[in-house]
């Protein structure tokens, strides 16, 4: 395992800068043409076998060790956010609404320096390893669902990924057994009233009254609905209903966001939203449209991957904790591919010790401590390293 380390702090300037090179160069979800490019031609330099347009945008490159045994996935996704950037960084985007701001860059220069660290240790390699690079991660239906569809779990044993938490230490490993990620549902509800005279509200169904009777209504699904041992969130994030001073509006639109973990609790706020939007309409005498759209399933780690990974990584150099995290209700597409191998998905703390303010993912002042970088290439190359030697016998 020295070697790994050794060789990946040897080539940490080469991880920056191709970190920085990504970030410079955002491209949108199913838009990542340039960077599947970039990430293509650094494998094929490496003398791996590719396959790219998988599921869409997505690459996917093959080492094989000389050694038989498991086949091990590690994934990265690629795709940026419609953020304009507000960073003084040198390497700032230069695509104007464009940013890498949830650090999937870092996660695709981590995975690219550890693969060529890891094709100078293909004689200590005992299986193939599969790297996942994928696209869309940010805007379902996602990259992953794509990818899998299209191949890219064939033969794979187990799958190991990681997310850069800027919100969390650096030198920290969280790891979380079960639920990690929440299934971000999104909906959109629109209130047909009738529209009049602002000065005669009697001759009209005022859709602005019954949509705010709506929001407070919705409030009740989280709080007298749901078990408050299990979690869920229901948020209006959107309220459209704008006219003149003196005109009272036909129609008025709310959509917003569901989180929940459970399969039945998700199931429950799809239909509660519905029963109250009915029974707030049917009050006043109004119409209504009703749509629900599931976005990811939850992200469920398994346990002994899990234990696995929380384990190993309380050697690897450079990591001062290991850390059993709380969920998050954040959604991501990991999720498929746990529902299809064994796996675990971990977060590596990315905030500099010295910010005075680490700003959140997805905000336009988003950063990351770039040795957060290092770590994660550490933990997954160790991890991919050790699964091979525990697994070569029964598998090979
Ligand atoms: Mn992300």
């Amino acid at each position: 395992m020295e070697k790994l380390f050794t060789s990946l702090d040897g080539i940490y300037d080469e991880i920056v800068e191709i970190r920085r090179h990504l970030h410079k160069h955002p491209e949108l979800s199913f838009e990542e043409v340039n960077t599947a490019n970039y990430i293509a031609a650094y494998h094929e330099k490496l003398g791996h076998e590719i396959r790219t347009n998988v599921g869409g945008n997505g690459v996917v490159a093959y080492l094989k060790g000389d050694k038989p045994g498991p086949t091990v996935a590690l994934r990265a996704d690629f795709d940026a956010l419609p953020i304009h950037e507000e960073t003084d960084v040198p390497f700032k985007s230069v695509n104007d609404g464009v940013m890498h701001a949830c650090g999937h860059d870092g996660h695709t220069a981590t995975l690219l320096g550890l693969a060529k660290v890891l094709n100078g240790m293909k004689t200590d390699i005992e299986g193939t390893v599969v790297f996942i690079h994928q696209h869309a991660e940010e805007l379902p239906p996602g990259g992953a669902k794509a990818m899998i569809e299209d191949g890219c779990l064939d033969g794979v044993d187990v799958i190991f990924g990681t997310h850069l938490q800027a919100q969390k230490p650096l030198y920290e490993i969280g790891y979380r057994s079960g639920p990690l990620q929440a299934a971000p549902d999104v909906f959109d509800i629109k209130i047909q009233g009738k529209g009049g005279h602002g000065a005669m509200p009697h001759n009209t169904k005022d859709s602005i009254v019954i949509a705010g009777q709506l929001i407070n209504n919705l409030q009740q699904i989280v709080s007298r609905g749901v078990d408050p041992l299990d979690s869920a969130v229901v948020s209006v994030c959107s309220f459209e209903a704008k006219g003149p001073y003196n005109v009272i509006q036909d129609t008025a639109s709310l959509s917003g966001t569901v989180r929940t973990f459970k399969e039945e609790t998700r199931s429950f706020v799809e239909k509660e939203i519905e029963r109250i939007v009915k029974g707030t309409c049917l009050v006043s005498n109004a119409g209504y449209e009703y749509k629900y759209t599931r976005g990811y399933p939850t992200t469920v780690n398994h346990k002994e991957e899990t234990e696995f990974v929380a384990e190993l990584a309380k050697s690897v150099p450079g990591v001062e904790t290991v850390k059993e995290t709380e969920p998050i209700m954040g959604g991501e597409d990991f999720s498929y591919y746990l529902q299809n191998v064994k796996g675990c998905f971990f977060f590596t703390g990315a905030q500099n010790p010295d910010w005075e303010e680490a700003y959140p993912h997805h905000h336009p002042k988003f950063d990351i401590d770039e040795r957060a970088l290092l770590i994660a290439a550490k933990v997954l190359g160790k991890a991919t390293l050790e699964y091979m030697k525990v697994n070569a016998k029964t598998l090979a």
